[in-house]
């Protein structure tokens, strides 16, 4: 989570940027609000074990963020830390299938699918990925993050611009990549 948050305030203005293009300018600065406060939140609750910690901040984010990506972000974090449960300690395939559980949350909470143009471009392969490493679930993101720009977005804001959404990589799942390009560094 820390890690996150640090990619988030390095990459805030080119979030903003990307959601300036398709969406409404607040990607970038809706996870500043909600990272800061996850960061605040962590530090003050100190929970236990890696579940409770991503419980917490799912928690954070779904109240902090008003924009869309708050809910979806926090759902996929939520989910993800109840699947993990009170384990102390959570190997690669233990946090692989939670992580499923989490993106799986994430499609259904935004009745959304791979193709998109979401984040689920991203973390869906991402997910796929982490069975051989994550290294290459970091890589998986960044290309479907990349893969997002010929799309046409069908959920979310960009969806109500059509045609006009072609061509712009979409904010969240650039940030998706972000978080599991910060996964991977903490992994390593
Ligand atoms: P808002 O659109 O409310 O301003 P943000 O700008 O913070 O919220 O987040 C926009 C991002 O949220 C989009 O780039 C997209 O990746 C993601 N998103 C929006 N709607 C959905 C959805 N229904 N399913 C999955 N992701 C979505
Ligand atoms: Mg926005
Ligand atoms: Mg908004």
């Amino acid at each position: 989570m820390a890690l996150v948050a640090t990619a988030v305030e390095r990459e805030a203005g080119r979030l903003t940027e990307l959601d300036a293009a398709i969406g409404d300018a607040d990607h970038g600065s809706n996870l500043q609000r909600g990272f800061r406060a996850v960061t605040t939140a962590l530090a003050e609750e100190a929970p236990k074990n890696p579940g409770q910690v991503l419980v917490l901040a799912g928690r954070t984010l779904i109240s902090t963020v008003g924009g869309a990506s708050g809910p979806l972000y926090g759902t996929l974090l939520r989910r993800t830390g109840k699947t993990l449960g009170e384990a102390e300690q959570v190997d690669a395939g233990q946090l692989r299938d939670g992580l499923r559980t989490g993106v799986e949350a994430v499609a259904k909470l935004g009745g959304s699918a791979v193709g998109d143009k979401t984040m689920l471009d991203a973390l869906v392969p991402a997910v796929d990925a982490l069975a051989e490493s994550f290294g290459a679930a970091s890589d998986a993101a960044e290309q479907g993050a990349l893969a997002t720009v010929p799309l046409q977005a069908r959920k979310g804001r960009a969806s109500y611009l059509g045609e006009r959404s072609i061509g712009h990589q979409d904010p969240g799942a650039t940030s998706s990549a972000l978080l599991i390009a910060a996964l991977a560094e903490a992994a390593a």
